[in-house]
């Protein structure tokens, strides 16, 4: 486990064992507030350890910033703090919660003494939480899964996005249009530091340019499904043909994980495009306006040069299939209405 300092009393733990998932810790005198465990035992005792030792108050409040088994498993092992989630998270523990710790148990030796700690505390769009001079403001920000929060420590001025910001946006379990917007939310906020929910901590500098390009990544990865689909492609020549460096990001992050949830994403989309013609239309109305921008201009702003270089990349990739695309255009054109 590697654990970061990054404000006065306010640390991040990233866990070695799984997907480095993070978990953060602020410090108070009138107690401790850690958001999310980590999955393995062993790992959130050393959070414990750690906060406790520093902080007499002791751990106050635990924050579930969504249900998934990495960021919650940890949840039985704070025997006196107040477990606080959306209401949803709640739900989803409930529903979800026991047959996937059962499968687990079963994969993994290591958490065999896991129980499934439920919140106690739940709330619906935003939750205000004040403790020793320190505010956290909770918001909903679904995307990634329907129940996902945002935590904002506001006199300090980091984000814990949790995974509404991940080294590639994963919306296998979630929804991707939300995933859009919650992203969008994250830009009106003045920012110090953002906390992934797994990867690095993102600093200044890099803030705007790494949600812009989770933004960037979920239009082209969208696009990426809409041109394969207008060219009657299947599910393997999507794969074989977007990756996830031809959708803006980076195939190394996390150790490579990021391929495999980039795959997912597009076989997710694959799937919830043939069942949503009106999502579908829409998105394909998209690809072919900026497929006739960028042939008109040569990318005088960023957005322009953005989107030329990811029509590029499409027609190279699916070179004589376009002109056969058209043509199912009419027939599609009916259905749904615009989202963006
Ligand atoms: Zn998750």
């Amino acid at each position: 486990m590697h654990r970061e300092r990054i404000s006065d009393d306010v640390y991040v733990f990233t866990s070695g064992m799984y997907a480095q998932v993070t978990a953060g810790a602020i410090l108070t005198p009138d107690g401790a507030i850690v958001i999310d465990t980590l999955p393995f035992p062993m790992e959130t005792r050393q959070v414990i350890d750690y906060v406790e030792r520093r902080c007499p108050g002791g751990i106050r409040y635990v924050i579930y910033t969504h249900y998934h088994a990495d960021h919650t498993y940890g949840g039985y092992l704070f025997r006196n703090a107040q477990v606080i989630s959306h209401e949803l998270c709640r739900d989803l523990l409930l529903t979800r919660g026991e047959a996937g710790l059962q499968l687990a148990r079963q994969q993994n030796a290591s958490l065999a003494e896991v129980q499934l700690r439920l919140p106690d505390l739940v709330f619906s769009g935003e939750l205000t939480l004040r403790l020793g001079g320190k505010t956290l403001v909770l918001t909903h920000s679904p995307g990634h899964t329907p129940d996902g929060i945002t935590v904002y420590l506001k006199e300090d001025k980091i984000l814990f996005a949790a995974d509404t910001v991940m080294p590639v946006p994963y919306i296998v379990d979630g929804d991707a249009d939300a995933m859009l917007k919650s992203l969008a939310r994250l830009k009106t906020l003045p920012l110090e530091n953002v906390v992934q929910g797994h990867g690095e901590i993102v600093l200044r500098g890099e803030i705007s340019e790494t949600i812009n390009s989770s933004i960037g990544y979920l239009n082209k990865m969208q696009d990426a499904v809409a041109s394969a689909m207008i060219a009657n492609q299947s599910r393997d020549d999507l794969i074989r043909e977007y990756d996830i460096e031809s959708c803006g990001r980076s195939r190394i992050a996390l150790n490579g994980l990021v391929q495999q949830l980039h795959a997912a994403n597009l076989i997710t989309t694959y799937d919830r495009f043939s069942m949503d013609k009106a999502r579908l239309s829409a998105r394909m109305r998209a690809v072919r306006a900026a497929d006739k921008k960028s042939g008109k201009s040569a990318g005088k702003t960023t957005k322009t040069t953005a989107a030329g270089k990811s029509s590029t990349t499409r027609k190279s990739s699916t070179t004589g299939k376009s002109a056969a695309a058209r043509k199912t255009a009419p027939a599609r054109k009916s259905a749904g209405t615009r989202r963006r």
